[in-house]
């Protein structure tokens, strides 16, 4: 039987719950991860006590009640935050997406048995020990990503399982087994059905996964009944160009969104266009949508260390940073010596917080002159913002110092 190391407040919960009489679990991807040697980045519980009876169990506790009618409660157990959910089964998935009902369940198996993969499927407790109907643990030894139960059904029931897949299969490394794959294939156009942010999220997730490249190659058909935008680039010689820029990215969203989207619609000579079409039908945040299509538009610019205090006027500083790591990666996925690579990216990167850490001058704010020392030169209206916005550009560029008189100077000389 396998010993699971457990944060003290997760053990406290366990025993509180049994002292009361229930069962109580942990599980879910802080087993799976567990299995796999990795730490989990948090602990979910299951339990059979009703979210009644979890209140009372923890009475006196900071308690959060927001999923109450899904029988979930959360509970701050010395400042850590738990999940508490009341084993179930779901009902009748009538549309794809949401079980028509959803009940409490008696048996840890029961809510075992209604999670997507077998790896995803185990609970522990330091009681019981591990639980694990469906083979999980073996899953996990052979790297398998595969359907707790008929997979057809499972993805017939809710289709976001097959984009989970997916995720799951890119993050830890593991191919889809064989039934698994099929039915996936096979069901994909239930995806249709699923609302826009949740594919999102999940294609987030696996583009962030460690073999994102992999998995995207394997699947152009899955993505592209979620991203039809994306068709063309799928046939092009740049689909493969952009998977293998996706897996040098750092795993920033921003990065890896821009790395993946790169490429699509230059055929059409409009690439950042699509990918903002792309970025906003997942309703993604305008921050993200934002940052990715700004690194792709200036995804050629010049990256020098004499050129940088230009960049920061044109796209800002944190863009500036997320744009010298996708010309790394873009260069090491055309087959770069790592080395020079690596030299030239830490170059800029040092160069990019040195200019910072001097405060030196990339916006309106940091100039030396300002509006009214424009309307007491002469200037009037548009001319004066225009002739900032070029004092600007010129101290960025060396051109000029980012001091006063230099500045009237060069602005009386028509600079
Ligand atoms: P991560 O480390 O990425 O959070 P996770 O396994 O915790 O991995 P979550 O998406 O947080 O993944 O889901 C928590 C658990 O809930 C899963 O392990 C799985 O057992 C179950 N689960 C989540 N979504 C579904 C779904 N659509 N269908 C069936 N089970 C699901
Ligand atoms: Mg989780």
């Amino acid at each position: 039987m396998m010993d699971m190391f457990l944060p003290a407040p997760v053990k406290a919960a366990l025993s509180r719950l049994e002292a009361a009489g229930h069962d109580a679990f942990v599980v879910g991807g802080c087993v799976r991860d567990q299995v796999l040697g990795v730490t989990p980045h948090d602990y979910d519980i299951c339990t059979s006590a009703v979210p009644q009876e979890m209140q009372r169990v923890f009475a006196g506790e900071r308690t959060i009640e927001t999923g109450i009618r899904h029988g979930t409660l959360t509970v701050l157990l010395s400042g850590m935050p738990l999940e508490i959910t009341t084993f179930r089964v779901d009902g009748e998935y009538l549309d794809g997406r949401h079980p028509a009902s959803v009940r409490f369940a008696r048996q840890v198996e029961e809510d075992l048995s209604r999670r997507d993969f077998t790896v995803n499927a185990m609970a522990y407790s330091p009681r019981a020990g591990l639980v694990d109907p469906f083979g999980g643990r073996q899953d996990c030894r052979a790297g398998l990503i595969r359907c707790v139960g008929k997979a057809e059904e499972r993805f017939r029931e809710d289709a976001l399982r097959i984009l989970r897949a997916l995720r799951f299969s890119a993050r830890l490394g593991f191919p889809i087994e064989r039934d698994t794959d099929r039915a996936l294939r096979a069901g994909k156009e239930q995806l249709k059905k699923i609302s826009r942010e949740r594919i999102a999220a999940e294609l987030t997730g696996l583009l962030q996964g460690k073999e994102a490249e992999r998995v995207l190659k394997a699947y152009p058909d899955v993505i592209v009944t979620v991203l039809p935008e994306l068709g063309a680039l799928t046939q092009s010689g740049q689909w493969h160009a952009s998977l293998r820029a996706v897996r040098f990215s750092p795993l920033d969203p921003v990065n890896r969104w821009a790395a993946f989207l790169q490429h699509c619609g230059t055929e059409e000579g409009n690439s950042p266009a699509l990918a903002e079409t792309v970025l906003k039908s997942l309703k993604m945040s305008a921050k993200m949508t934002d940052g990715a299509v700004r690194l792709i538009s200036w995804k050629d610019a010049a990256l020098k260390p004499d050129t940088l205090q230009e960049l920061l006027v044109r796209v800002g500083p944190d863009a500036a940073e997320k744009l010298i790591r996708l010309r790394a990666a873009n260069r090491l996925s055309q087959g770069e010596r790592e080395e020079t690579v690596r030299q030239d990216t830490q170059r800029l990167l040092e160069q990019l917080s040195s200019l910072l850490a001097r405060n030196a001058c990339f916006t309106l704010a940091q100039l030396a002159v300002n509006g009214r020392d424009m309307a007491a030169a002469g200037l009037k209206g548009p001319a004066i913002g225009q002739a900032l916005n070029g004092l600007l550009l010129r101290v960025a560029r060396g051109e000029l110092p980012n001091e006063k008189e230099a500045l009237l100077s060069a602005v009386r000389a028509g600079f």
